[in-house]
């Protein structure tokens, strides 16, 4: 029997997912299919439950409905529960969605293990306060950083997600106009959703430097306007590249219960990307 999975967002046709799993499904030795589904916040929800009707086992769930993804599942694990954001849902056979968010530990062990970045008593900057960012808060703070500033476009969604998770460690909030007058961080994240156009926040200079690592959850065939930004100026960059493949072996480990070697997915990734 072939399980089948879908990765659920808008746009979606950029996303590797399908070729991530369907290479971890190879190494496993594990009958699964995996597809893209474009929805819409209308659709969404039918889409979800069509898709469990089908008889598939799951389906991740990317920008910009991971928010929205709370509300369909009928049990979460804590970690989705807590950042009230759903990268997985798992379809049980009693009917029941159970939604969890794999985005903090992949992210993590991006920077940690295959970047060999040092996130204790580091000060880090987190751009956006969507989905994304709401899944990796309490990982990030779980690594025992000095400083989490988290910073928004719309001030109020950073506030709100730095009272959310005050209790685990030291974050903060602000709106894009505050950065001038902070210290160049260790770690800045770019978790919205503007390298998809091409775009990049309004970062004033002084926030890199050349101990700064500056991580895009985006990645793309070429560089990111926001790696390139940080790389003229002296800091090391990173696509979000390790962090899809660290998520979603985290996602397959849920599904399929066997964690695949993830170091064994890269040089596909790479080819196809070049
Ligand atoms: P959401 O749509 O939930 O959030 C988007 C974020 O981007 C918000 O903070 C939003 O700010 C901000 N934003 C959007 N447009 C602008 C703009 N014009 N100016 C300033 N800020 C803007 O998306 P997600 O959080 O789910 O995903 C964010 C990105 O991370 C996507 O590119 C996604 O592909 C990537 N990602 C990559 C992963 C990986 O495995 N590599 C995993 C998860 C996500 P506001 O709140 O003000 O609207």
């Amino acid at each position: 029997m072939i399980n089948r999975y879908t990765v659920i967002g808008q746009p979606i046709a950029h996303s590797l997912s399908p070729v991530v799993h369907q290479l971890f499904g190879d190494l496993t030795q594990r009958k699964v299919k995996y597809t893209r589904t474009e929805a819409t916040p209308e659709t969404f929800e039918s889409i979800v439950l069509d898709w469990q009707r089908s008889g598939a086992k799951g389906c991740n769930i990317t920008a910009p409905f991971k928010e929205l993804a709370v509300t369909v599942c009928q049990r979460m694990a804590p970690n989705a529960k807590r950042a009230g954001s759903v990268n997985t849902i798992e379809m049980h056979r009693d009917g029941a969605l159970v939604g969890h968010n794999t985005d903090g530990a992949g992210l993590v062990a991006d920077i940690v293990v295959n970047k060999r970045r040092v996130l204790k008593d580091s000060r880090i900057l987190l751009l956006g306060a969507g989905g994304a960012a709401r899944g990796v808060i309490a990982p990030l703070l779980d690594a025992g950083p000095t400083m989490l500033h988290v910073a928004n476009r719309t001030n109020a969604k950073a506030d709100t997600l730095a009272s959310l998770f005050s209790d685990m460690g030291p974050v903060s909030a602000s709106g894009y106009e505050a950065l001038g007058d902070m210290a160049a961080f260790d770690v800045m994240i770019n978790a919205t959703s503007l390298s998809l156009n091409g775009e990049m926040p309004p970062l004033p200079n002084g926030l890199v430097g050349s101990q700064t690592l500056a991580y895009d959850m985006t990645y793309a065939k070429q560089d990111t306007v926001f790696m390139s930004w940080s790389r003229s100026r002296g800091a090391d960059t990173s696509s979000g590249l390790g962090m899809l493949v660290e998520q979603a072996a985290e996602s397959f480990f849920i599904w399929e219960g066997v964690r695949p070697k993830t170091r064994m997915v890269y040089p596909r990734l790479r080819e196809l990307l070049s």
